[in-house]
């Protein structure tokens, strides 16, 4: 029997701390799950990207990094809002699994408590390699496309993002 662990994240975007993390966990499982979380949200500074872009991105990331692709599943996860069920809620959407691999620590309780395995991944240069600096660089006109795979920055051109990152980040002009 095939052993799976899943990996959550948003992925807002996918960059080379998480490519670093998915070959990691492929090194000590059979099979990789990444669930796409905040799967609804789009078209905000937080969310920028839908989960049919993510997972764009994450499949030519794993697809570059010479990752066999059959040995991936990629699941969208909408938000519940409501941690006692949210367990749940990711297993109904998932390939069975028998490893949690995270760094957020309501993530691992909650799967602790139900029973899983959890696993704390190594930090991959945290500080770069990190969501929120990847977006604000984008925003601000800063270099960003060093932190993600080169295929991802090709889907991101496809997809016009930092222009629509910075329309994103503009007001209303009756309110300025
Ligand atoms: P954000 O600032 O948007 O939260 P993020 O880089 O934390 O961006 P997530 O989608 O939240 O991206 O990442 C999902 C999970 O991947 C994290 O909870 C963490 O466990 C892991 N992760 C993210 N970046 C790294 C990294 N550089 N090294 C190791 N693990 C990472
Ligand atoms: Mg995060």
């Amino acid at each position: 029997m095939a052993s799976r662990g899943v990996l959550i994240g948003r992925f807002q975007p996918p960059h080379k701390g998480h490519v670093e993390v998915f070959k990691q966990i492929l090194r000590e499982v059979d099979e990789l799950i990444v669930g796409i979380g905040g799967a609804q949200e789009s078209h905000t500074l937080e969310n920028p990207f839908t989960a049919g872009e993510r997972m764009l991105m994450i499949t030519r990331a794993l697809a570059e990094a010479g990752v066999n692709l059959s040995r991936v599943h990629i699941i969208p996860i909408p938000d519940v809002n409501n941690n006692a069920i949210w367990v749940s809620h990711v297993i109904s959407l998932s390939p069975p699994f028998s490893v949690v691999y995270s760094g957020n620590p309501l993530v691992k309780r909650l799967f602790k408590e139900a029973g899983f395995k959890t696993k704390t991944p190594p930090p991959f240069k945290r500080k770069e390699y990190w969501g929120t600096n990847i977006r604000d660089r984008m925003i601000n006109g800063r270099r960003w496309e060093n932190l993600v795979p080169k295929s991802v920055v090709e889907v991101m051109r496809e997809i016009n993002a930092v222009e629509r990152m910075k329309d994103l980040s503009k007001t209303d002009y009756l309110l300025r």
